[in-house]
């Protein structure tokens, strides 16, 4: 048995340098709020305003509620959940940078009863689920598997992004899974990335439709700097974009398919949606 289907949204709230990967060089924090240059709170408003009133997930990349302790304040007063991307924007596979990094946003996580947790790169290892257990974190979103799947790791539960399967057959979806070629060559699309939104926003929509009605609630994520689009957009990212061609549809404007989601079917936090499907299996 499944939860009332609902297409679970979520933003990773990050700077829009984050796409470019600029974080690996940049070590400290100032010089990143300087590059940010205000874009992350400039956005939190137009976004908020545009979700109206559906209520979705937010996961904040830590350092920005040092930057801007009025974002997450935003988030919460707006009636949305505050999860945690990471304190720091980095591909965080190894244990010790991952309990730094986790440590790092420690006192904001339990300010604000933060929940969940999306890796970043949605990038997850073994050993990050037993150090969010320890973290009082309740679950990530942080691997790709079809829609409807809800793993368990110790005390964490994983929700995926999803992905859609046009092959026949029950898969079996462990945790941590990395997507890769052979999963795509394989029959596994992950729909649920903004990086497909880009590249096929009106497909999704339909797939959207589909698993809808198969009583499937799909994970989906977007970024601000898909939503709003930062000042000088264009002259910041150009040179990345062309040494990196596949993030270009990561910085295509994907307002409309926001508001076509928001429009045509029922949304809610992935927070919101484990309750309830840990309530319908208590039931049976
Ligand atoms: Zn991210």
């Amino acid at each position: 048995m499944l939860p009332s289907p609902r297409v679970l949204l979520s933003i990773d709230f990050e700077p829009w340098f984050a796409l470019t990967r600029r974080y690996d060089k940049l070590e400290n924090s100032v010089e990143r709020r300087n590059l940010d240059g205000g874009f992350t709170l400039q956005a939190i408003d137009p976004i908020l305003e545009k979700l109206g009133s559906s209520k979705i997930s937010f996961y904040l990349v830590g350092e920005i509620a040092d930057w801007y302790p009025e974002i997450p304040q935003k988030i919460i007063k707006a009636g949305h959940e505050l999860g945690l991307h990471c304190q720091i924007h980095r591909s965080l596979v190894g244990m010790d940078e991952l309990a730094s990094d986790i440590r790092a946003s420690a006192s904001w996580v339990k300010d604000y009863g933060v929940r969940g947790y999306r890796a970043p790169m949605v990038g997850m290892s073994e050993a990050a689920y037993s150090l969010l257990e320890e973290s009082g974190f309740v679950y990530s979103s942080s691997i790709y598997a079809p829609a409807g799947t809800l793993l368990q790791k110790g005390k964490v539960w994983e929700i995926p992004v999803s992905t859609l399967r046009w092959r026949r057959g029950k898969g079996t979806y462990i945790a941590p899974r990395q997507f890769t070629w052979g999963l795509l060559l394989g029959g596994e699309y992950p729909y649920g990335s903004s990086l497909s939104i880009g590249l096929m926003g009106k497909t999704i929509l339909g797939i959207l439709e589909n698993e809808l009605k198969k009583g499937f609630s799909p994970v989906l994520f977007m970024h601000p700097y898909e939503i709003v689009r930062p000042p000088h957009w264009v002259s910041r990212i150009w040179r990345d974009v062309v040494s990196h061609p596949l993030l270009w549809p990561f910085t295509w404007n994907k307002a409309e398919f926001l508001a076509a989601v928001l429009r045509n079917f029922p949304v809610s936090p992935i927070g919101t949606y484990l309750d309830d499907a840990l309530n319908v299996r208590a039931k049976v």
